[in-house]
């Protein structure tokens, strides 16, 4: 799915950010795939447009207004979804679990289903809670039918 530059343009301007070319160009890649993705998918696809700082950069300050999140699957390295929540610059509540498929490695955000809250003995306090399922994704059991 194409995404539209002036949407995407109006997506930085909502989350009060500068709309660098970088950042349209990452967001735009974001916003046209289904899965996360990690640094390293972001760096292959957008080729060498940009170096490798000031893509860390970008996604740092996307993490940090609330635009997308991080999560860390099985695979080792950090991989950054779009948040779909009321997500912002305050706090992420990005409380869904997320899908990591062993057949086609990519991990999605499954939305609709919230982490179960759980209790943790007195004296330890969670400041985040990742809870990732694994096992074959919709497309993938689609595909061996
Ligand atoms: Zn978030
Ligand atoms: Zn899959
Ligand atoms: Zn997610």
């Amino acid at each position: 799915m194409e995404f539209a530059k002036a949407e995407v343009k109006a997506i930085l301007e909502k989350y009060g950010l500068r709309k660098t070319n970088c950042r349209l160009d990452v967001l735009q890649l974001l916003l046209s795939k289904k899965h996360a993705l990690a640094h390293a998918d972001i760096e292959e696809a957008l080729g060498d447009r940009y170096d490798r700082v000031t893509l860390y950069r970008t996604l740092y300050t996307f993490e940090e207004k609330g635009l997308l999140h991080g999560i860390n699957d099985s695979s080792g390295a950090a991989k950054y979804a779009l948040c779909h929540e009321s997500c912002d610059e305050h706090q992420h509540q990005d409380n869904h679990i997320h899908f990591s498929c062993t057949t086609c490695g990519q991990t999605y955000c499954i939305n609709e289903v919230q982490i179960p809250k759980i209790q943790l003995p007195k004296g330890y306090k969670a400041a985040s809670l990742q809870f990732t399922a694994q096992g074959i994704c919709k497309n993938c059991s689609a595909a061996s039918i």
